[in-house]
């Protein structure tokens, strides 16, 4: 049977360019998205109920209630417009949830919604200047969701045709002649659709579809249309009906990109493939200017819009004077994203001066934020967790080894706790076993050290050290 749906392949990457502005990282590069289990792949949303009561564990969430309950007030204020100008700090203890949290609140606002989480002391590490990295992550953390017109015709080859000249510059001539119900189409056809053609090894009889902005060809079946017309030499006739209005279609295409991989796509410094590689160096402030007047004026024409996102600062506490400062302008922007920091500090200096602060941030800068509060987590709460973790990483673990584990997450922390699983699941994999057990667990705890014992461990044998601090004064350069 014909299948006539129009699949489309969004790859995740815009195409084409729009007005000058160039969308595309390159044709023939299609970037997969590949999954990978990352600290927080578990975490899908703030699991509440549409009230914004949080649920005791749903969407990979788990306890934190008050914490949860707050964020789900933000996520209905940035919803409604009114977080404008103000940030969220997220303060409490190392691994209770603070980065998971804003992860949820992003996921809870849709599922295009960039988020990008830093901590502040990259801003000092990298060759860039500490205002450049901060605006980069600004950038990061703003879609643009651009929605494109394009016309896919649909029919039946009847014959393509392939020259290659031996000379020349390599390029690719050929014809394809397609048939809807009531014409035929040739068509010139250029590399890219040959390739396509080539790729997904389009022979006289298929029903292809052509995506005519971006050449792409989707192989949708054979053309035979009445079972016998199949017999054992094959298809015989070669007919397909395609009632008229279907033979061509226009589908509206969405797909989401940053602005920050819109300049670095635009920077002719360095090019697309820093995309890929993470080096973009400096991006002129005159680009960045050409990109937000392009996309105003997408904006005005109904072809884009914004995309508002979530920016995470970890270790806020170490940004300084002149970032708050950057900050406090930034936030003001129309295009800015939701900005959440968090910190596990008390009152400490703000860096860069000699004045003391809550969580070592500006007093002007506090005043602009909205608080909430992590607490420790309750064994239960840690077993839910660990537990909700073994699934995500694919490993079975036995009751009783489940029960050390979260002992273990109790004493030590939660995070050392969740990086024992991966491990203890290598060790009964060597031993052939299915499920991780109470021995892979103990094996584990032995051979890997959380920080208390490592600290123990120091404190033990700190004369044997080489660098410590009153016995040798090798490290001091001047
Ligand atoms: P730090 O201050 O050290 O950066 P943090 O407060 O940001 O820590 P997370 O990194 O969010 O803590 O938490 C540590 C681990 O525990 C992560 O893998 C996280 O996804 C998971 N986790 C924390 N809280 C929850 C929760 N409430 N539900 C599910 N998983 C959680």
């Amino acid at each position: 049977a014909n299948q006539r749906s129009v699949r489309l392949h969004n790859t995740g990457v815009a195409r084409g360019t729009m007005a000058g502005v160039s969308l595309a990282a390159s044709e023939e590069h299609e970037m997969t998205k590949i999954e990978r289990i990352g600290a927080h792949s578990h975490i899908r949303g703030l699991g509440l109920t549409d009230d914004l009561t949080p649920k005791a564990s749903a969407q990979g969430m788990v306890g934190q209630i008050k914490a949860r309950r707050a964020a789900g007030v933000v996520q209905n204020m940035i919803k409604e417009g009114k977080l404008a100008g103000q940030a969220v700090l997220i303060a409490g203890q190392p691994g209770t949830g603070k980065t998971a949290i804003a992860l949820g609140l992003a996921q809870s606002l849709g599922s295009d919604t960039p988020f990008t989480a830093i901590s502040a002391s990259e801003i000092y590490s990298l060759g860039m200047s500490k205002t450049e990295v901060l605006t980069q992550a600004f950038r990061r953390s703003i879609g643009v969701r651009i929605k494109e017109e394009t016309e896919i015709i649909e029919g039946e080859v009847v014959e393509v045709q392939i020259d290659r000249p031996a000379t020349g510059t390599g390029a690719k001539v050929g014809k394809l002649t397609l048939k809807t119900t009531e014409m035929e189409t040739i068509y010139d056809l250029g590399n890219k659709l040959i390739e396509s053609l080539t790729k997904e090894k389009v022979q006289a009889g298929d029903v292809i579809t052509i995506d005519k902005a971006t050449g792409k060809i989707t192989k949708l079946g054979r053309s035979f249309t009445r079972a016998r017309d199949y017999d054992a030499t094959g298809p015989q006739t070669r007919f397909v009906q395609c009632p008229e209005g279907e033979l061509q279609k226009r589908k509206e295409v969405v797909h989401t990109v940053t602005l920050h991989e819109i300049d670095v796509i635009n920077n002719r410094t360095q090019g697309f493939l820093a995309l890929f590689s993470g080096d973009t160096g400096e991006i002129k402030g005159e680009v960045r200017q050409q990109i937000n007047a392009k996309v105003a004026e997408w904006r005005e024409e109904g072809k884009a819009e914004l995309v508002p996102g979530v920016l995470f600062v970890d270790e806020v506490h170490m940004l300084d004077i002149e970032c708050f400062s950057f900050l406090n302008r930034a936030l003001e922007d129309d295009m800015a994203p939701v900005v959440i920091v968090a910190t596990n500090r008390g009152i400490t200096r703000i860096r860069g001066t000699q004045n003391m602060s809550p969580h070592g941030i500006p007093i002007d800068m506090l005043d602009r934020m909205i608080i909430i509060k992590t607490v420790p987590y309750q064994e239960k709460e840690i077993k839910e967790i660990l537990k909700i973790r073994c699934e995500e990483e694919d490993c079975e673990i036995q009751d009783e080894a489940l029960v050390v584990l979260t002992k273990i997450g109790v004493e030590t922390s939660l995070r050392y706790a969740i990086q024992l699983i991966t491990l203890a699941n290598l060790v009964a994999i060597k031993r052939k076993e299915k499920q991780i057990t109470i021995p892979d667990v103990k094996k584990v705890y032995q051979l890997f050290i959380d920080e208390q014992r490592s600290q123990k461990f120091l404190k033990e044998y700190e004369d044997e050290f080489m660098f410590d601090e009153g016995t040798d004064t090798m490290m001091e350069t001047s």
